[in-house]
């Protein structure tokens, strides 16, 4: 089993082409890969009135609530909705540091979203965000050049970005992790 996954999504994500019908919460909650598990779907699928069936669905499975942030457009919006934790897409550009501050003002955990992916800057992230390695985009990119240097600046979470059964693995990630000598930090 591994220790703590927070990165899932799930038929909520509604506008996500990856994820399949059989991606439910009831199903992450019974496969229970990791010791810790979070859902966290797209928040422009859950804004136009899902979130609440979304929250008590995950609340119900006994599982922690995330949500995943598409960048500045949506940060300051979901900065007030009442989750665990948020993961957020900060790519590289001033609106979506800045807006990185408040969603940092919230007071709970932000998670850095696959920074690898989308070429985030991480020399402008603040030291108390979380950054991912992420298993379906870490093997996609130069990940040692690119994590290095910052192993030390930063705490590092491991997440899937499961959209499908048989992604809920982090294998991958788990690989970087060790070759970067990085330690898995456990939010919850
Ligand atoms: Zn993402
Ligand atoms: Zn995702």
């Amino acid at each position: 089993m591994f220790k703590q996954d927070l990165h899932i999504h799930t038929t909520y994500s509604t506008n996500d082409g990856a994820v399949v019908p059989e991606q439910t919460i009831a199903l992450v909650a019974a496969v229970k890969h990791a010791r810790i598990v979070g859902i966290s779907d797209h928040f422009e699928n859950l804004a136009n009135g899902q979130f609440q069936g979304y929250s008590n669905e995950v609340r119900k499975a006994g599982l922690k609530l995330g949500l995943e942030i598409d960048g500045h457009a949506w940060a300051n919006e979901a900065a007030c909705y009442d989750v665990d934790y948020f993961i957020y897409h900060c790519r590289d550009q001033e609106d979506d540091y800045r807006a990185l501050e408040n969603l940092l003002a919230a007071n709970r955990p932000v998670i850095i979203a696959h920074p690898n992916a989308l070429g985030t800057d991480l020399n402008r992230v603040p030291t108390e965000c979380l950054i991912e390695i992420n298993n379906r985009y870490i093997w996609r990119s130069d990940w040692e050049t690119f994590y290095r240097p910052f192993k030390k600046k930063f705490r590092f979470v491991l997440g899937s970005d499961a959209h499908q059964p048989n992604w809920l693995s982090l294998t991958v990630a788990l690989y970087a992790a060790s070759r970067l000598g990085v330690e898995e930090y456990l939010l919850f």
